[in-house]
């Protein structure tokens, strides 16, 4: 039987002008750029960097570090993967076994595209390796599906919200029904459930600069899927605080009068890739004539924001487009450092209820409430403490410089940085029945232990999502999006000068 013919679902052709020379000599018989991404890796095995040797800071490989395992490492998919290209695992690599077991703990960190000496792309191998397993034939679960699918459920979630936050609070209450949806839908038992908010975000939010005010800077943000259903306030918090820094905010709507727009990263994650690009052309169409004008895009979620600077790129789209708003996205971060250098933005000084109650404002918080009046931080007061845990891919897009100088301009405000790889939950991976343990030790690494160490009235940062979640669920403490943070300490709209 011939080898399963492939029809490759990423744009691989950037990487035809790689493998010659006698460095390539492995190059697989099959796959084309596909193979020559994969025979990118050389064996050097600086993926397999254990903690405690130099490098540990770094963050990959993740799942290497929690099983030791050559399997469970860049080098070692890398190395399978060409296996399969040779055809040396079947006919039908893709669909059947060896392969799946050597990517099902890869957490799509982007640390090896960042780390490796050859940037091999193990987050992109990954997604074109599932997107085969299903064109290959094999059926997506349930689950998968529905995290696939999880921008289109979560408005119908909240439109169910009187019946899901029973079921959900009940799910946690009683383990047996717990247990019984892990067997039945393979999501882990032990992790608690995000709830939908009551009002998305974009349903009722309306930028309040008045059109007329041309003269100031725009920009566009984008409100995520999940700060839209899940996390309204990170998405007051942003838009409380460009605006109050002076900025005329648009918020993304969909030009075409369908659903919100989405990014793709769960479809993309996924291995769906028709999906992907499908949400990712919607967007696009969207940002285009913000882009145009000029406009910078600023993301709050990480890996959202992932989706714009990197994974469009490989998704077959208008290359002038994808070049442009990959151009123009910053993450939070990124704008206020720039806006900070320009000295456009003087950030002002943290508010007294900070110094004393961390957690009033944190998850149900009405950001929109009055400030408390303002206090200089004295001599004879502490200073707040900040704990940050940076998401994998502000790691992989270098965006935490950004981070260190917007918490530098702080006044009286002490930064300290957990040293931490993957959180562990990466997305879907957390929530993976079979995969909790693995989560949970690679938070445990670091991340975890850091947060229990923080004293009660530090505040924790992290703009994942799925960070915030897995800090929920292993330490028993809420944490913050910097757009949060920002918003508690900042008084605004005094506090903020242009
Ligand atoms: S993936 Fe990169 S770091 Fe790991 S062995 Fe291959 S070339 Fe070396
Ligand atoms: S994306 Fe992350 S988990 Fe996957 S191979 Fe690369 S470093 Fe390891």
């Amino acid at each position: 039987m011939p080898f399963q013919a492939l029809d490759l679902q990423l744009d691989w052709t950037p990487y035809y002008s790689y493998g010659e020379g006698d460095a390539y000599a492995a190059l697989p018989a099959h796959g084309a750029g596909f193979g020559k991404a994969a025979a990118l890796c050389i064996g050097s095995r600086q993926c397999q960097k254990a903690i405690g040797q130099a490098g540990e800071k770094g963050v990959m490989c993740p799942s290497f570090r929690v099983t030791q395992d050559d399997l469970h490492s860049t080098r070692g998919r890398a190395a399978l993967l060409r296996d399969a290209l040779n055809g040396t695992l079947g006919d039908r690599p893709f669909v059947d076994g060896a392969l799946d077991a050597a990517m099902a703990l890869c957490v799509a960190c982007k640390g090896c595209k960042r780390e490796c000496p050859n940037g091999v792309d193990m987050a992109a191998l990954r997604a074109e390796t599932l997107a085969q397993r299903w064109a290959g034939g094999q059926r997506m679960s349930l689950r998968a599906r529905l995290f696939a699918d999880l921008p289109h459920w979560l408005p119908r979630l909240r439109a169910w919200r009187w019946a899901v936050l029973p079921a959900l609070a009940l799910r946690e209450r009683i383990p047996l029904l717990a247990r019984a949806v892990e067997r039945v839908l393979g999501i882990a038992a032990r992790r608690s459930l995000p709830r939908p908010a009551a009002r998305p975000f974009l349903t009722h939010a309306t930028a309040s600069v008045a059109p007329s005010e041309a003269s100031l800077p725009e920009v566009v943000l984008l409100v995520d899927c999940f700060a839209n259903h899940l996390e309204p306030d990170v998405a007051h918090a942003a838009l409380s605080l460009l605006e109050s820094s002076g900025n005329r905010v648009h918020l993304l709507r969909p030009t075409d009068g369908g659903a919100a727009l989405c990014c793709g990263r769960t479809a993309y994650s996924s291995g769906r890739i028709d999906a992907a690009r499908a949400h990712a052309q919607r967007l696009l169409d969207a940002l285009a004539p913000h882009v145009a004008a000029g406009r910078s895009v600023v993301g709050l979620e990480p890996s959202c924001l992932s989706m714009l600077r990197d994974e469009n790129h490989q998704l077959g789209l208008d290359a002038s487009r994808v070049q442009a708003v990959s151009k123009a996205s910053l993450m939070l971060e990124e704008f206020l450092a720039r806006e900070l250098e320009a000295k456009r933005w003087v950030p002002g000084t943290p508010r007294p209820s900070a110094l004393t109650d961390p957690r009033s404002a944190e998850s149900g918080a009405d950001p929109d409430r009055p400030a408390p009046d303002r206090a200089q931080p004295g001599a004879d007061q502490p200073p707040i403490q900040v704990l940050v845990h940076g998401h994998c891919h502000q790691k992989a897009f270098g965006t935490l410089k950004a981070l260190r100088k917007v918490l530098g301009a702080l006044a009286g405000v002490q930064v300290d940085w957990v040293e931490s790889s993957c959180c562990g939950m990466a997305g879907s991976f957390g929530y993976e029945a079979e995969h909790y343990d693995h989560s949970m030790r690679m938070a445990e690494l670091a991340l975890l232990p850091a947060v229990r160490a923080a004293q009660p009235e530090a505040h924790v940062v992290a703009s994942g999502t799925s960070c915030r979640q897995q800090i929920r669920d292993g330490a028993g403490r809420d944490s913050l999006h910097l757009a949060q943070l920002l918003h508690r300490l900042l008084a605004a709209p005094s506090g903020s000068v242009r």
